[in-house]
């Protein structure tokens, strides 16, 4: 069954929270969610999005491939693969603060590109230090991480999100990152295509992107409100 990444409504009806996309790479937030995060924004839901490293011209195709998709704030960097490290950690947690978003999108740790897999562990980091309301005023706690596929497939996935409708709006955020179309015989290109439709096949749709979910720790004397009323 195809869903929303967002399920539940507030009383009003209306669904709130934001999305904050952190990837390693300019065009990893198309590959692994860019019918997602379009879907979101066609249906109201802010998204966001840090991209940890980038170089002029990469950086201008992200901000033209964003444009597209509709994303709000597009936090960039001039940094190459072998800057992402740990000392990441603080920009993340300063986009999260800065957004409060209700769920994190992000790179699996299972990925077999290492600066994937860093920056999923970079990122569970963050949300768990962006929470610490004894370190800061406008601590935040991300409800939910939802890991993305871009190389690696998730053998049993939580959630597959219908993109049939914003596929179209994703294929032409992805012809904006222009300097990596062309590498390897379009490879970019086909490996969306196939994943997209093979995900399609597996959840009852034409196309359909899938995630992991994982929910933040939250265990400690750091946080103002530690417990729920009831579990459902
Ligand atoms: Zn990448």
């Amino acid at each position: 069954m195809c869903q929303s990444l967002i399920s539940s409504l507030d009383p009003s009806g209306i669904m709130s929270g934001s999305i904050l996309a952190v990837v390693a790479h300019p065009d990893d937030e198309t590959l692994g969610a860019g019918g997602t995060i379009r879907k979101h924004v066609e249906q109201g839901i802010t998204v966001d999005v840090l991209c940890m490293t980038g170089d002029e011209t990469r950086n201008a195709e992200m901000k033209a491939a964003c444009s597209i998709l509709g994303v709000r704030n597009l936090y960039l960097s001039e940094r190459d693969d072998f800057a992402i490290d740990s000392s990441l950690t603080n920009e993340v947690i300063g986009a999260i603060l800065q957004t409060q978003p209700r769920i994190i999108i992000t790179h699996s740790s299972e990925d077999y590109n290492r600066n994937h897999s860093e920056c999923s562990k970079i990122v569970d980091q963050a949300v768990e230090w962006a929470s610490h309301a004894t370190i800061f005023d406008n601590a935040h706690r991300v409800e939910r991480i939802y890991h993305m596929e871009v190389n690696s497939l998730f053998p049993k996935p939580h959630v597959h999100v219908d993109i049939t409708s914003s596929y179209h709006i994703a294929l032409q955020a992805l012809a904006a990152h222009k300097s990596q179309l062309p590498k390897s015989d379009q490879y970019y290109l086909k490996l969306y295509d196939a994943r997209t439709r093979l995900r399609g096949v597996q959840s009852a749709c034409e196309r359909a992107e899938a995630f992991f979910i994982s929910l933040p720790t939250h265990a400690g004397p750091f946080y103002p409100q530690n417990s729920v009323d009831n579990l459902l």
